[in-house]
């Protein structure tokens, strides 16, 4: 290890160590909403009324997403009104097991939001004949996403869609992948913008997260950048794989 990364090591052990949070005995009050410490409940960002769509949103969540202390989902779940955000847990999604998802994953009104050569960007996405649209989302970590989608089959039956905008994330306590990678809550977000045809959705529905993001900063979060960033500042500790490297071309 060389002298300035083991310098910025400690430095940043010294930074976690000035900035933890005491520890309190008294059992802290949470919110029943949020279920946060209502000292950092993001509650009071959420919209005034629930936001009115067309479109339906269904976010199929990865079980161990809910262990995470961050999470995006209840945000939006909070933001809508009841009956349009739709929240099912699981790994393994059977036909025979989720017949209602079945069904719904073959509705052409159905698009899943999911990058990759054969997704449309959701700008080109004609006006829905019907309804609304459903708009499908996997949550997880990006590995588990990437799990959640190559071992259901149904995930290969809706038009998939991809967000093209350069939005950068606000989601800076985890750190992403790239800097253009966005929150289940993002995407969301940047998605319903565009379906609603009301850019303005971006901003309402991602201040929740913005509130969150800030209270852990101020609670001694540090802002993490994304991998990409670190490596090609030379700030990332673990050993890089060279095809990595390669990709963001540094060598
Ligand atoms: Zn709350």
């Amino acid at each position: 290890m060389d002298d300035n990364v083991e310098t910025e090591s400690f430095l940043d052990d010294l930074y976690d160590f000035a900035n933890e949070e005491p520890v309190i005995n008294t059992k802290r009050q949470t919110c029943s909403r949020c279920c946060r410490p209502v000292t950092v409940c993001w509650c009071p960002y959420l919209p005034r009324e629930p936001i009115q769509l067309s479109t339906t949103v269904y976010i199929l969540q990865h079980p161990f997403e809910d262990n995470q202390c961050l999470r995006t989902v209840p945000m939006l779940y909070h933001s809508l009104p009841p009956g349009k955000c739709h929240i099912i847990r699981g790994k393994r999604f059977s036909p025979e097991k989720y017949p209602e998802l079945a069904a719904l994953m073959k509705d052409p009104n159905t698009i899943l939001l999911y990058p990759g050569s054969d997704a449309i960007d959701i700008m080109d996405l004609p006006s829905c004949q019907g309804t609304g649209y459903n708009l499908v989302l996997l949550d997880g970590t990006w590995s588990q996403a990437r799990g959640l989608f190559h071992q259901n089959l149904m995930m290969k039956w809706p038009q998939k869609v991809q967000i093209k905008s350069g939005m950068i994330s606000k989601y800076v306590i985890r750190t992403q992948p790239t800097d253009v990678c966005l929150s289940t809550l993002e995407s969301a977000a940047v998605a319903l913008s565009y379906l609603e045809k009301k850019p303005y959705l971006v901003e309402t529905l991602t201040k929740p997260l913005e509130a969150l993001c800030q209270f852990q900063l101020n609670h001694g979060a540090q802002k993490h950048q994304s991998k990409e960033y670190l490596i090609k500042n030379g700030l990332y500790r673990k050993k890089i794989k060279s095809s990595w490297l390669k990709k963001l071309n540094v060598s």
